[in-house]
């Protein structure tokens, strides 16, 4: 009962986003896999290849390459040899990709502005959980997130609004600090 009535819950607002999304790409001329494959790239300015960004949206390699060919028509990215390999392309950003991806809503903007902030962090540690059990299962690539980083110890301090730790900030963390894409993650060894 409760999984299924959570399933509708989460279809509903996924809706919701994906609707926000295409209103956005209406606005700005793009579909919402471009608007996605922006904001990826925007995180990261080394760039990426394009079976990476593939594979971080769960996206065919078709697919991905017919966005990136707009996009890049668009002037939004371009591609530059990879410096560790000369025969792939990273994608990256143009300047002007920069300022629209700066611009483009967030796809569940709506749904976190509805919660409370106390609701959002708790929200935010619950989805993150979610998230790295199903990458553990390999139902999701690898993310740059706390979950997974050798800086995170999860649990340390008495604190409950700030439990955690990142060694690499060195300062106590609660689940509203919690990120699911982080620079300067680093991978924590497998168990
Ligand atoms: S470095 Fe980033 S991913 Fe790693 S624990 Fe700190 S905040 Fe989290």
């Amino acid at each position: 009962m409760t999984r299924e009535q959570l399933s509708f819950g989460l279809a509903r607002l996924a809706a919701l986003a994906r609707q926000d999304d295409w209103r956005a790409g209406e606005v700005e001329g793009l579909t919402p896999t471009q608007g996605d494959i922006l904001r990826v790239l925007l995180q990261r300015p080394e760039g990426l290849r394009l079976n990476a960004v593939a594979a971080h949206l769960h996206i065919s390699q078709p697919t991905a390459s017919d966005a990136v060919t707009a996009l890049e028509r668009k002037g939004l990215l371009q591609k530059r040899a990879d410096p560790d390999d000369g025969r792939a392309l990273l994608l990256r950003v143009t300047r002007s990709g920069r300022a629209l991806a700066g611009r483009w809503p967030l796809s569940f903007g709506a749904v976190a502005d509805a919660l409370s902030p106390a609701d959002q962090a708790a929200l935010l540690g619950i989805v993150t959980r979610a998230i790295h059990a199903l990458q553990l299962e390999g139902a999701i690539p690898p993310q740059r997130m706390c979950l997974s980083c050798r800086y995170f110890a999860a649990n340390v301090h008495r604190d409950k609004s700030k439990p955690h730790h990142c060694r690499f900030i060195d300062a106590p963390i609660g689940d509203g600090d919690l990120r699911v894409d982080c620079p300067e993650h680093e991978a924590a060894d497998a168990a």
